[in-house]
């Protein structure tokens, strides 16, 4: 079987036609979707790339992984699905513009084959050169651009998604910095931080600009997504194609902006459109988590395991079947976490439940303490706070004092999770950065 999982970074599934958006954002992916398993409620394992990446190719909740940077391996106790696969025989690749995943000690390690790739001509005609290589494939296929900031799609693109009210803002710096293709990622870190501080409050129509912005980069992508879906079509005797995204994107909903911060439905709630042989159009409504795609794709190609995967099949929904109502998912943005059930969510903070010195065990995979995770240790005293998703999709009403039933269930699932990690957590195997790396990661901002 060819294999593909197509990510487009940041890309926040209510942004979508076909999860409800009100903007035509995403005609080609909206007719994918009406002809492929369309799962409602997916969620990301994490606010940001690299726990997402590692946690969905180990099947385990990140903090077991015990990874906090793309330039870490994963520990070799743990079974990976790429490896899994290239032992059965597959053929296995990832395309990333990411330099950093592709150190050829770190994340790409765990692959056969790895390559940089952007969105631009090449791209197309080098998937079609991948699918034809080989009858079973497994391809990680990362895209990061225009959806990913800065976003730099075409004006042209972004007036139709600008609205009568909005107008272009004029010398504003936050808006060239987050617009303009050329911009140094340290410069798009600076200004993000200090939005994320309240050092800079960006004014409306300064914040539905850049929801334009990124709208018209959506409706960039649509196309490629619908072409790489053709090719796997055209090219593949046996095929499985999804769409997701490693996290969403925030816009100042709950006074934050991009990604990397808070646990809300807006940078955790992806896409998922599966396309399997063309099986069947359906709508799944229960809870899955990106985690659940290794389990998944391991009972499609019905092999028998002798390992725990953290994440559940959803197998039987790619062919119309019904899903257990009490699939949960968890999510890590340490040192905040969040669990969902039954469209309930529970948001809270790793020291709610751990000893500090329990909790500094994941402290320990970071290669250098955050401000974000200082300001998320003052989280702790604040309080737990529970919505109700289907009533409260802005998750602007804590309802942890009115549910108190509900809220005492989800604190359970969540202890459930946390013993589990804490039973098999594993420090990463560490790559040695080299030189090149070190610099990519200096220029993202990272050391
Ligand atoms: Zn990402």
């Amino acid at each position: 079987m060819n294999i593909c999982i197509l990510i487009v970074d940041c890309l926040r599934a209510d942004h979508l036609g076909c999860y409800g958006y009100h903007k035509n954002t995403s005609p080609n992916i909206d007719s994918i979707a009406s002809q492929s398993v369309l799962f409602k409620n997916a969620y990301a394992q994490s606010n940001w790339t690299a726990p997402s990446f590692y946690s969905m190719i180990a099947g385990k909740y990140p903090p077991t992984l015990m990874i906090n940077w793309m330039d870490q391996k994963i520990n070799r106790d743990f079974v990976v699905l790429p490896e899994y696969l290239a032992e059965k025989g597959y053929l296995t690749g990832i395309f990333t513009p990411f330099k950093i995943l592709l150190n050829p000690n770190a994340f790409s390690s765990h692959f056969t084959e790895a390559k940089e790739l952007s969105l631009n001509e090449k791209a197309l005609p080098e998937f079609r050169e991948w699918i034809k290589k080989a009858k079973n494939s497994f391809l990680f296929f990362h895209t990061a651009e225009y959806v990913h900031e800065p976003y730099f799609a075409d004006k042209q693109d972004v007036q139709m998604f600008l609205d009568k009210a909005t107008s272009v803002p004029d010398n504003s710096e936050i808006v060239k910095i987050l617009t303009s293709k050329h911009t140094k990622k340290t410069s798009i870190m600076d200004i993000s931080r200090k939005i994320n501080t309240h050092l800079k409050i960006p004014s409306k129509n300064e914040i539905k600009y850049l929801i334009a912005c990124y709208d018209a980069g959506i409706y960039h992508i649509d196309r490629f997504v619908s072409d790489i879906h053709k090719v796997l079509q055209e090219e593949s005797e046996d095929y499985l194609f999804m769409l997701i995204a490693d996290h969403g994107q925030a816009f100042m909903e709950h006074n934050y902006i991009g990604h990397g911060i808070g646990l809300y439905n807006e940078v955790l709630q992806v896409p998922l459109v599966v396309d399997y042989n063309n099986s069947g159009s359906f709508q799944v409504p229960e809870t899955v988590q990106l985690m659940d795609i290794f389990p998944t794709i391991i009972e499609l190609l019905e092999y028998e395991t002798d390992f725990k995967l953290d994440g559940q099949s959803f197998a039987q929904a790619l062919k119309g079947q019904k899903l257990n109502n009490d699939r949960i998912a968890f999510a890590d943005g340490s040192p905040r976490i969040c669990v969902i059930k039954n469209n309930y969510k529970l948001l809270t903070t790793y020291l709610k439940y751990w000893d500090f010195k329990t909790y500094s065990k994941i402290l320990q995979s970071h290669h250098r303490i955050r401000i974000r995770d200082l300001l998320g240790l003052i989280t702790q005293f604040g309080r737990e706070k529970l919505f109700d998703l289907r009533k409260n999709s802005g998750e602007t009403n804590n309802i942890s004092r009115q549910e108190k039933e509900i809220h005492k269930q989800l604190r359970a699932e969540i202890k459930n999770v946390l013993d589990d990690v804490l039973s098999e957590m594993r420090q990463s195997d560490e790559a040695p950065i080299d030189e090149d790396i070190k610099k990519q990661l200096e220029g993202l901002g990272y050391l």
